[in-house]
């Protein structure tokens, strides 16, 4: 079995050390003795996503978001649009999350029109939601707690029928608001949890590969692997979050 990751923007969208999400998906692959192809597409690059297995894509700042606004528009959005149609299991963090959405108007009032393959959007705001944070996954995302680190201006909010990821136990998550972290979307998982996010949260990160597999080999469960110390960081930050 081989998956082809295509890793979108590595070169503006990385902030605390996203592309650790990349190695992490890549190591859990090695470990089950399954291959990875990973492309990254930068600003620039022709390659389309067609052939992509899982997608993932980091997040970044206003300014980044607004430099990569031209090459998104040059092919990249529709792509995008089309990998999302497809079921193609996407993992998008903060900026990247946005980006699948219709549009983030900033706080200096700067509207960047995005991809909208999916029906949210999200607007800046005055103060920045910062911290440590912990949600549970909806049942169908898998039920788990998630822990994460979350720097975002912008507050993210859900159109009508379009299902959260999560919901926040410790934290703000989408807007501080309404309780909701995050996107759920056909295959796409969006959150604002930096991190980078997955090699603390394991069972995520196999929900993530497992969709991946089944939808290309019909894989209906992974070897589980011995995730002591994913699991001690998991707990050691959960606790602290929950009390
Ligand atoms: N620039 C966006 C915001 O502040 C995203 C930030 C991020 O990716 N951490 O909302």
């Amino acid at each position: 079995m081989e998956l082809n990751l295509y890793h979108l923007y590595p070169d503006v969208l990385n902030l605390y050390g996203d592309r650790g999400n990349v190695l992490c998906l890549r190591r859990r692959l090695a470990w089950r003795g399954i291959d990875v192809r990973v492309t990254e597409l930068p600003i620039g690059a022709s390659d389309s996503l067609a052939g992509a297995d899982l997608v993932f894509i980091g997040g970044g700042q206003d300014f980044e978001q607004e430099a990569l606004l031209e090459d998104l528009h040059r092919g990249k959005d529709a792509s995008l649009r089309s990998a999302v149609a497809d079921g193609v299991p996407v993992l998008a963090i903060c900026g990247g999350y946005q980006m699948l959405g219709r549009y983030y108007e900033t706080h200096e009032g700067v509207r960047c029109d995005f991809v909208g393959a999916i029906d949210l959007w999200t607007v800046g705001g005055a103060r920045r939601m910062i911290g440590n944070y912990l949600f549970r996954c909806d049942e169908h995302s898998g039920g788990m707690e998630v822990v994460g680190f979350e720097n975002h201006s912008g507050r993210t909010y859900l159109g009508e029928g379009v299902q959260p990821l999560g919901r926040v136990l410790a934290g703000y998550g989408n807007n501080g608001e309404d309780g909701t972290e995050g996107v759920r979307y056909r295959n796409v998982f969006g959150t604002y949890s930096h991190g980078p996010l997955l090699p603390k949260n394991p069972a995520l990160c196999d929900r993530l590969l497992l969709t991946a597999l089944e939808r290309k080999y019909g894989v209906r469960e992974l070897e589980p692997l011995d995730d002591a110390a994913e699991q001690h960081a998991f707990e050691e930050m959960a606790a602290r979050l929950r009390h």
